[in-house]
């Protein structure tokens, strides 16, 4: 049997995810189509380029990391290197955790919603330092109901 995969990606400011099976868009007999990163966080008021306030993809895109980044360390230059670097020296920040974990429960609804078991997560958060990715993993298990083989 051919895993079925959920799929994300936090690329260049703007986050999307989609389904794959081996490959292919994953087909349901459900009409099915969407896009995680307009999943609405609570207390988040930020504003989406799709109209709506709140989107989860206004926290985790690049854009997103380096406002909350610059918002925690007004003092940093907020560019990418000194995110890294904060997040190698300082592992995962209470304001970072509360965005990964937003991310992450999206991630795990989809699976969970889907019965979907695995999860391959692309683009600039992947670069950021492993804490970030250990983080995330440890939240979208605790979510999924099926046992996830990898984030
Ligand atoms: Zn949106």
């Amino acid at each position: 049997m051919r895993k079925r995969r959920i799929f994300s990606s936090w690329i260049s400011g703007r986050e999307w995810g989609c389904c794959d099976s081996g490959g292919k868009l994953y087909a349901n007999p459900l009409p099915l189509s969407g896009e995680l990163g307009h999943t609405p966080v609570l207390g988040n008021e930020r504003m989406c380029g799709c109209g709506a306030a709140g989107c989860v993809e206004t926290l985790v895109s690049t854009r997103g990391l380096l406002q909350s980044y610059s918002a925690a360390h007004p003092e940093s230059s907020a560019d990418w290197a000194s995110l890294a670097e904060s997040i190698g020296r300082n592992g995962v920040e209470p304001w970072l955790a509360r965005t990964l974990d937003s991310a992450a429960v999206v991630i795990a609804g989809a699976l969970n919603t889907l019965g979907l078991q695995h999860v391959t997560v692309t683009g600039s958060l992947v670069d950021l330092p492993p804490p970030v990715m250990e983080h995330l993993t440890r939240v979208v298990l605790q979510g999924a109901l099926w046992p996830a083989s990898a984030v």
